[in-house]
């Protein structure tokens, strides 16, 4: 008998529940993943996150082969694609682990039902979140709108359980399987992934690493140096936790085992930052259109600038004439991540200063971060445009010269990621000096701050 175990979002061996029950099982076992971007509705990755995705299966590839079975890969809209399969291998059982999106459950469940329906056995299994988005919700049943009393009901609903290990061994047959290569989910002309590949290590092994480097080292401190660009203040395990490389039970015991006297603080903050995470999941699975549709929907009323491609396009190349978002846009083009004191900055600088509707940064940072998340990014995006759940407040407008005096004083991060700013002699406000080869600012912070508090205030007005 063969149980089929449908990798998604969780591409690991260890603590995942859906692997661990096909082991259990004593069955044959079939990994496989589908790389679904036919399904009608589903948003397809971007350029960042392919090039992640090819690397981790390679890896995930790798750890099944040495337990004893291969990854079998196929491609298509994953309601054709499974159940011809399942055919294939005749299996038993389908086992997965669950994911949130809408058109990821929709597929899900009418999957499910078509397997139970033909006498299969599908079980499905919590694993790439703490808490059910359905589990911890507000008193009248519906998403939570403020993080902290969220996190506080979660805290005290359950304790997230310890995480399973990895199966000793595995044993199954091996259907065809796909090509990774030829997927093409990596850039070949231009190859922009150079810096990709020397920040990253995707895969689960290098997400245990990153998680043992930052306990060693940036835990301590955590609390005050998660907001310091220029410093090694966090964990960088984003992109890992997106794939699913490590597990979130696995980061907060690590965490949690890890704290002594002096890093509680820490600990605890860094945990609340995981708690952000389950927060904006379980925002999306109540507002499935998290990512195009405004949560306050008064917000729909919203004039945005139309005629600003130019600006966008200097947003896009860090190209603004403002060092910390120059930077910022920057060092996401080169490794795909950013820092996340200045996404909150660049984010604000592009809806607020340019008054370019938060969607368009939405999918920018969505084609170029290697963490794209479907519920992170697009809650973070309206929570700065104030549009959001928790939003920050309309007036709250990040000042991009302020915030790099406050969080790189010394512009070591600012350097580092616009060297021509190296021989600037105002490195936070290089147009009141020289600054060779770097670009005046595209507008007056002033003026556009004035002009985004008026846009704000009409809406306000009706
Ligand atoms: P750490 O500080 O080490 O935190 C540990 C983990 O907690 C992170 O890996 C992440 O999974 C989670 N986390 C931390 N902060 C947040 C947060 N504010 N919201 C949700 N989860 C959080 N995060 C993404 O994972 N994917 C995105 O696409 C994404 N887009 C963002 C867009 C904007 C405009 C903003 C302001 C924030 C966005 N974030 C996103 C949240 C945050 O910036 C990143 O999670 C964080 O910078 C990742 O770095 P780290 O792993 O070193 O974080």
């Amino acid at each position: 008998a063969v149980t089929l175990v449908w990798f998604r979002d969780d591409l690991r061996v260890s603590d995942n529940p859906a692997l661990a029950a096909a082991a259990e099982s004593g069955d044959d076992v079939v990994a496989c993943y589908v790389l679904d971007e036919d399904t009608e509705g589903i948003r397809p990755l971007g350029g960042a996150s392919r090039w992640w995705l090819h690397h981790s299966l390679a890896a995930l590839t790798a750890s099944l082969a040495e337990l004893g079975v291969p990854l079998v890969l196929r491609r298509g809209p994953a309601g054709e694609v499974l159940p011809r399969l399942v055919d294939e291998c005749s299996a038993r059982a389908v086992v997965w682990n669950r994911r949130y999106g809408l058109v990821e459950r929709t597929t899900d469940a009418t999957l499910k039902a078509a397997f139970a329906d033909d006498g299969l056995e599908v079980t499905s299994f919590q694993a790439n979140l703490m808490f059910e988005p359905w589990e911890v919700t507000s008193g009248s049943g519906e998403a939570y709108k403020v993080f902290t009393p969220f996190w506080r009901a979660c805290l005290s609903f359950r304790p997230p359980r310890r995480p399973l290990s990895a199966p000793d061994r595995l044993h199954g047959p091996a259907p065809a399987s796909d090509d990774l290569g030829a997927w093409g989910l990596l850039p070949t002309s231009p190859d922009w992934a150079e810096g990709l590949r020397r920040t990253w290590t995707p895969g689960e092994a290098g997400a245990h690493a990153r998680l043992d480097d930052f306990l060693d080292g940036a835990a301590s401190g955590y609390k005050d140096n998660r907001d310091r660009p220029g410093v090694q203040g966090t964990s960088m395990l984003s992109p890992h936790l997106r794939f699913g490389e490590i597990s979130p039970f696995e980061v907060w015991h690590a965490a949690q085992d890890h704290q002594d006297s002096s890093t509680a603080e820490d600990i605890r903050v860094f945990g609340s930052e995981l708690g952000w995470r389950e927060f904006s999941w379980q925002l999306l699975y109540f507002n499935p259109e998290l990512a195009t549709v405004n949560y306050r929907p008064e917000f729909n009323a919203f004039a945005w600038e139309s005629s600003t491609r130019s600006e966008l396009e200097a947003w896009q190349r860090g190209r603004t004439g403002y060092p910390l978002v120059d930077a910022g846009m920057r060092q996401m083009w080169e490794i795909g991540w950013m820092h996340n004191r200045v996404r909150m900055a660049t984010a604000s600088f592009l809806i607020k200063n340019l008054l370019i509707d938060w969607r368009v940064g939405e999918k920018w940072f969505w084609d170029c971060l290697v963490d794209a998340d479907a519920a992170s990014n697009a809650a973070s995006w309206q929570w700065v445009a104030g549009s959001g759940a928790d939003a920050s407040p309309y007036f709250r407008i990040f000042n991009p010269v302020l915030q790099s005096r406050k969080f790189d004083p010394e512009g070591r991060y600012l350097v580092r990621f616009v060297p021509e700013l190296a021989d600037a002699d105002n490195i936070h406000e290089p147009w009141k000096g020289t600054a060779p080869g770097y670009p005046d600012p595209v507008v007056d912070l002033k003026e556009s701050r004035q002009r985004a508090l008026s846009a704000y205030k009409a809406l306000s007005e009706g």
